[in-house]
């Protein structure tokens, strides 16, 4: 009667949830949202997004300010809080 001892079934490591930072070849967890559109490609409601870490926000947010394309940076948390698409009546007063 020997029970074998299953102290390692867990599915710990899910890839899953953390945002990571767009960046090329960068791992890190994103802590910045890029805004960005191609008025070549996009409608101009139309918003693409990338992530960044602390890191590579600014190389990430130069790189598409310097086309044009960059239209918003907030941090992840704050982006996440805006829940896309509700329908409060958005204020867009800070321009
Ligand atoms: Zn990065």
């Amino acid at each position: 009667m020997s029970a074998p001892a299953s102290e390692n079934s867990g599915s710990h490591d899910s890839p899953g949830d953390t945002a990571v930072c767009s960046a090329k070849g960068c791992r890190e967890p994103a802590v910045w949202v890029l805004a960005w559109n191609n008025p070549k490609l996009h409608t101009p409601e139309r918003r693409k997004t990338w992530l960044a870490c602390e890191e590579h926000r600014e190389h990430l947010s130069r790189f598409l300010g310097a086309r044009d394309f960059l239209k918003d940076v907030v941090a992840l948390d704050v982006w996440e809080g805006r829940g896309d698409g509700g329908g409060r009546g958005g204020s867009a007063a800070d321009r």
